[in-house]
This record gives structure tokens, sequence and C-alpha cells, in this order.
């Protein structure tokens, strides 16, 4: 038997499985990692907290599978994408706490260069659009705010990494400095196109060359870790930014094929093939990870929509409204009335992202009448989320111009049988859950075993995905079109609310 070690550094813990060569999990281990949150609107994480829970779940995870070290055959990352590291070559060391993507500290900065009409030439290259949540902005915040950063960046002695190259430097003992082309994509540095980091951008930026890492393809060998590390030494050779590596563990390798992933917030990517779709709805143009095994492999796009609050609603009912024990008792109180009973929530508590992107909006909640009952909030909560990734899924479907014939499911929400079923209803397409809802490590483990060899093709790990249940839209169209239809009013009540706050 050969094994893979996928990584999967995430925004609130490192997780790491042993996949056997049939793709299944074999073990697994997880920590929680701290946020740290120092003035509002701030999020950083401890880089050195981020390598030793990483480091730590993996030497777990091979000791749980009752393997030797030596057995692992390579090793994928897999990684929450924009959060910012900076630190120096010579003693490794972090000049500050990494900048976690959730962060808008650097909001007025992105007001200026939109006002300096720098939105139109990143959107061309980077497929991005101005905003605090991408790297690059995080970035210059700190060479212009830690003391000295700037003129050691100019003369060499800094390195900018995302997680996934805060990892493999640590995992290498400082030898590699490098990225995946889906992580460069997400810098704002980066032209998807060319497929090289932009000198204009750079300058546009101040972010001096010198810091930035290579750029390799996701499924190509990285470096080795070294023994030390892991107890022995293994190739790193396969990496992508979490949704993209979700993506690729769906099976989604095809033009027209789509994954949402219910988690904290809402991921959704289609794949449009070798065509980079430039969104006029609020899209972001993202490239797709893949096996290059030819070199000139033409490279694949999807588009993106994410939404803020997601899972995180179930959480804000059970925390702060304290309305049941665990997350997964919402189902049984939504599934207690009939309805929503007339009652919207909109959970723009950080603002809303795709297809609005308006860092002003707040909750609400609308259609409260008297016989209005805890049931029918939990109901609007699940509702939320479905609503928002049916707004995600329309401008999809009018930039891509084409349907959608399913959409592919996971993360923990996914687990809900009536969100899904209700996200069928306001999709009308079916919604496909597959029974390895690990998505995100095990495309990170795929794409590091189609680099060594381990699987020949896309095709041969493709067939590796088996259907858990299958949710077929069942309300008729009208219903779900009236619901949709009182949702974008609900939302548009809550879009602005605190412009002047
Ligand atoms: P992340 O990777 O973003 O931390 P997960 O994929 O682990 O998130 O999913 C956790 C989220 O899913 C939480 O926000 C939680 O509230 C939500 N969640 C978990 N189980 C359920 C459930 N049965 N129904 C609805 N939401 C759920």
């Amino acid at each position: 038997m050969k094994f893979i070690l996928a990584l999967d550094q995430g925004t609130t813990s490192s997780r790491a499985i042993v996949f056997d060569e049939h793709g299944a999990p074999r073990a697994s281990a997880q920590r929680e990692i701290r946020q740290i949150y120092p003035q509002p609107g701030w999020v950083e994480h401890d880089p050195h907290e981020i390598y030793v829970s990483q480091r730590d779940t993996a030497r777990e995870a091979i000791a749980k599978a009752g393997i030797d070290p030596t057995e692992i055959r390579a090793i994928g990352i897999a990684n929450q994408r924009e959060t910012t590291l900076l630190w120096d070559r010579q003693s490794g060391e972090p000049l500050h706490n990494a900048i976690v993507w959730q962060d808008r500290r650097t909001t007025a900065l992105c007001a200026e260069l939109r006002a300096a009409g720098a939105e139109e030439t990143i959107k061309a290259r980077t497929g991005l659009i101005i905003d605090p949540y991408f790297s690059g902005t995080k970035l210059t915040w700190l060479l212009d705010n830690v003391p000295g950063a700037r003129a050691r960046a100019e003369r060499g002695e800094l390195a900018f990494g995302t997680v996934d190259t805060w990892l493999v430097w640590r995992l290498s003992q400082s030898r590699t400095h490098v990225t995946d082309e889906t992580n460069a994509s997400r810098t704002l540095l980066y032209d998807i196109h060319r497929g090289d980091w932009d000198a204009e951008l750079l300058s546009l930026l101040g972010v001096p060359r010198a810091l930035l890492p290579d750029v390799q393809p996701s499924a190509s060998v990285f470096g080795m870790a070294a023994p030390e590390e892991l107890g022995a030494a293994i190739p790193i050779a396969g990496i992508a930014g979490d949704q993209q590596a979700a993506l690729f563990g769906q099976g989604c390798h095809r033009r027209g094929m789509a994954k949402a992933t219910y988690g904290t917030g809402s991921f959704m990517l289609l794949h449009t093939g070798e065509t980079a779709v430039r969104s006029t709805h609020g899209l972001l143009t993202t490239p797709v990870a893949q096996p290059s095994a030819a070199k000139g492999t033409p490279r694949g796009f999807a588009l993106e929509g994410s939404v803020f609050v997601a899972g995180s609603v179930v959480q804000w009912l059970r925390d702060e409204l304290q309305f049941f024990r665990s997350a997964a008792e919402i189902e049984a109180l939504a599934a207690s009335v009939p309805d929503n009973g007339g009652v919207f929530l909109v959970p723009a508590f950080t603002g809303l992202g795709a297809p609005h992107w308006d860092p002003f909006a707040r909750g609400a909640i609308l259609g409260l009448t008297r016989g209005s009952s805890r049931a029918h909030l939990a109901r609007a909560a699940l509702e939320s989320i479905a609503f928002q990734v049916a707004d995600l899924l329309e401008a999809m479907q009018q930039d891509a111009g084409e349907k959608l014939s399913e959409l592919r499911v996971d993360g923990g929400a996914s687990a809900n049988n009536l969100l899904m079923q209700f996200q069928a209803d306001m999709l009308g397409v079916p919604v496909v859950r597959p029974r390895v809802l690990e998505t995100t490590a095990l495309g990170a483990a795929y794409l590091a075993g189609l680099t060594i060899g381990l699987w020949r093709s896309p095709q041969e790990i493709a067939a590796h995905w088996k259907e858990d249940r299958r949710f077929e839209p069942q309300m008729d169209a009208g219903s779900a079109a009236d619901l949709l239809a009182r949702w974008r009013e609900a939302v548009k009540r809550s879009l602005r609310w605190a412009e002047n706050d």
C-alpha cells in the first residue's frame, strides 16, 4: 500500500489526513489554532502556531495510521488563502503575526487604489477586485508599518509568503521559497493570463520583487520535507488554495462542473475550462488547480463567489441567541415548522460578499409577526445560506452563459439535509453530496499523487468520487421564484446600513 499525506491548514484549525492509494482516508488529526483580534476588524494568526500545529497533526496522523513516515510517498498541501506572512530569510523569524484573509485593516488603502483608478488594471490582470480580502494590500501594510521592513525588503533580506509558502519554508528547513499558481493568484500581484508576477502591479502596491516566492503549477514537486520535521525526507508534490483544492477533490475537472463548500462562509466555484471568464456580476476569476502532466497544458479557470456568513449564522443562533447546544440541532428545530412563516434573515454581519460587495450592509430580520417563533428564525437562518448560494449561481450562469447540471457540495453544514433539499429547490438543479466530505484535503492529496505517478490521470481519480446522497428539486418553480424574490427584497433593505457609522 502507498500513502499520501494531506495537510489542510485552515482558518480555524490545522488538519492532517493520511490517504491510501484508493483515495480513502486512513487516519487524521486536527488542532485548533488561536484567533487573535488586536482591534475590531483585525484578525491575526501566530505563524509559529500555524506551523507547529500543522507539523504535529501530521506526525499524529502518521502515527495513528500505524505506518512508518518512509511509507508516505508525497505530501499535498491545501491552505487558507490570502493570509499574509513576512519573515527574515536568515533567521526565519516572522516580522509580524500573519494577517488573516478576514482582516479589514487595509480598507482605506483599497479605497485609495480605487480612487487612483487601479480597479480596471487589477481586474484585467488578476481576475480580482480591490478588497482588503486579498494579500497584496496586507503586504503593503506590513512593509509600511513594521519598522525597517521596507528597507530590508529592498535589500532582499525578507521573504513574503501565503500559508502554503510558509509551511514549505518550514518543512524544508528554510531551503525552499515557493508557492503555487492558485495561491499566487490571490495576491493582487499576479497576472493570471501570463502566469507571472506583474511588474506594474508590484510597483502599484509598492512591493519589491525580491520578496516573492517562485511560482509553480499546483501539481509539481515544490521541495522536500526535511527528515527532522516529519521523520523522513518526503517530496512536497502538490499545493493549492483550499477552495481550488476542494474543486479538484470533488472531481470537478471540466468546464461546467461546480462545487459549493458550506463552512463558516460559503465558497462556490464553477469550472469554465480554458476560458478566463470576466465577471460583470461581482464574481472573481481564478485559476484552478490541475495536473500539468505535460508542459504547455493550457491553464484552466473558474468563476468564484464567496459568501462571508454561511455556517456561522448557525453558530450565531447557538452562541449568541442560545437557540440550541450544537449546530446539528438546527435541523430538527427548523423542520418543526412547514416553512419560514414569512420571516427572512439576512446574515450580513460583516457586510456582504459576492455579488454585492457591500462592506456596509448589516444583518436584518424582516417579516416578523406576533406568531414568529424560534423555529421560524432557525428556518430563516438556514434558508439564508441557500439563498446566498443561489444568488452566486445566478451570477455565475449570467457570466458564463451556461446552465449548471448539478452542484457538488461539501463542508460542515452540507450535512444538513433540510438545507441541502432547500438548496436544490432554490437552484432548480440537483445537489449532490459525496461520501468523502474532506474534499479539500483529498484535492491536495490527489494533486500530490498525480505528480509522483501514484495515480495516472484525473479520470482515474474522478472515478474514486462516490455519491452519498442526491437532492432533487421538489418545490414548484413558481414558489421557489417567489421566495427568492422576497429574499432579494430583504437584501436590498440591509445594504449600506452602516455607511455612516
Ligand atoms: P470551517 O472549515 O469553515 O471551519 P466546517 O466545514 O468545519 O467549517 O463547518 C462548520 C460550520 O458548519 C459551522 O459554522 C457550523 O455552524 C456549521 N454546521 C455544522 N453542522 C451543521 C448542521 N448540521 N447544520 C447547519 N450548520 C452546521
